[in-house]
Formats: structure tokens, C-alpha cells, sequence
């Protein structure tokens, strides 16, 4: 099942990952390159995000 999965595949479940732990540190929800906080509407577009709309890359 796993070798089915494609490059993309495995970079979104990278980002899902860092996004999980974030949570489980407490962190989930502010930028991690300025730390602000991330508007609800951005988490709820781009859930797995860490980066708020002015650092997206
Ligand atoms: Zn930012």
C-alpha cells in the first residue's frame, strides 16, 4: 500500500505530520517563521500551514 503512494503523496503526509506536531507542542496555529497567529480562515483552508499569508513561500 505504502509503495502505491506517489512523491506528493508522501510530502502531504510530511506536512500532516509537522502539522500533528505541532499540536501535540503546542504550537499548532502560529507562524513558524514570525509567530503570529494564524487566522482561523487560513487554518481552515490550509490546515497543515505553518506559515501565516504573509511568510507563505
Ligand atoms: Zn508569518
Amino acid at each position: 500500500m505504502l509503495t502505491a503512494l506517489g512523491q506528493s503523496d508522501r510530502a502531504e503526509i510530511r506536512r500532516i505530520d509537522a502539522a500533528l506536531a505541532r499540536i501535540a507542542a503546542g504550537d499548532y496555529g502560529d507562524c513558524v517563521q514570525c509567530g503570529n497567529p494564524i487566522p482561523d480562515k487560513r487554518l481552515q483552508l490550509l490546515p497543515d500551514t505553518p506559515f501565516c499569508a504573509n511568510c507563505s513561500p
